[in-house]
């Protein structure tokens, strides 16, 4: 009876806890896994809740910290957080949901160890040239060779350079590749310290600071940037800052690990901006 008893607590009570967990920890290890794809130049593996480097070092995935702030989110960050929205490809039918900004949210250190920092010289001796738009422009422009974002950025430059004219008042000049400065408004290094980001079509640009939040305090979604741009991007592992909330509609960078993920639909504080 007693056996009974407890086989029964065991069925109702504890079981769901455990397909709960693993289900979790799978989740976890899709996301590792897409890591370990993305960057396989530094990363080997990944065991429990550590991404292996090839240089032996361990680094933490999950901080086990949930419900973050926002703003929380955004300054300390695990890599787990990174995937915390989905990022999702395809035309724009719809303003973002509040607060879903996929690739804003960078753990530092990740990026840090691969690409240098460049308030320390380092990562300006990984940067290589670019011809950008080869028959329409052809001047130099300046991306960092680790990862092979250099040689992703010169097959997006070669395909953009086949559109039509009527999109290049979006694509020449480009606006600015390598710059070691922090984020406007914040502390967090920009992805253009790393040189893994490009800005374009400076006249055709929209970004959620110049824009004036409507009476509930939301940013209203705007964007000039033609689809067909932005999918040239994406198929070379360039996400887009016109898919966030905070949009920055001028904005690409290298984040392969980003692309056509489901995320992990993390437990971000709902609130208002
Ligand atoms: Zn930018």
């Amino acid at each position: 009876m007693i056996f009974r008893g407890l086989a029964k607590l065991f069925l109702i009570a504890i079981c769901p806890l455990l397909f709960v967990a693993s289900a979790r920890a799978a989740g976890d290890d899709a996301l590792m896994e897409r890591l370990v794809r993305s960057y396989p130049e530094f990363l080997m593996g990944h065991e429990g809740n550590e991404l292996i480097w090839k240089d032996g070092t361990r680094m933490l995935f999950d901080d086990g910290k949930r419900d973050k702030e926002f703003e929380t989110l955004l300054n300390a960050p695990s890599i787990r957080d990174m995937f915390y929205a989905p990022y999702l490809s395809g035309k724009v039918t719809a303003a973002p949901d509040i607060n879903s900004d996929p690739g804003r949210v960078r753990y530092e250190p990740f990026f840090i160890k691969m690409y240098g920092d460049c308030r320390k010289g380092e990562t300006s001796r990984t940067l290589v040239d670019v011809v950008w738009l080869p028959k329409k422009w052809g001047k130099m422009i300046k991306m960092t060779r680790v990862n092979g974002v250099a040689e992703q950025l010169s097959k997006i430059s070669r395909e953009l350079d086949q559109l039509p004219a009527t999109y290049d008042s979006y694509l020449i000049p480009p606006a600015g590749t390598v710059n070691c400065r922090v984020i406007e408004g914040t502390k967090r290094m920009s992805a253009h310290g790393s040189a893994t980001a490009i800005d374009i079509a400076q006249k055709h640009a929209n970004y959620w600071r110049w824009t004036k939040p409507d009476s509930k305090g939301r940013y209203p979604y705007r964007n000039q940037i033609p689809a067909e741009i932005v999918e040239i991007f994406e198929k070379h592992g360039f996400i887009w800052g016109g898919r966030w909330y905070h949009y920055d509609t001028m904005h690409f960078e290298y984040r392969p690990e980003l692309l056509n993920s489901d995320g992990v639909r993390s437990e971000v504080k709902k609130q208002e901006p």
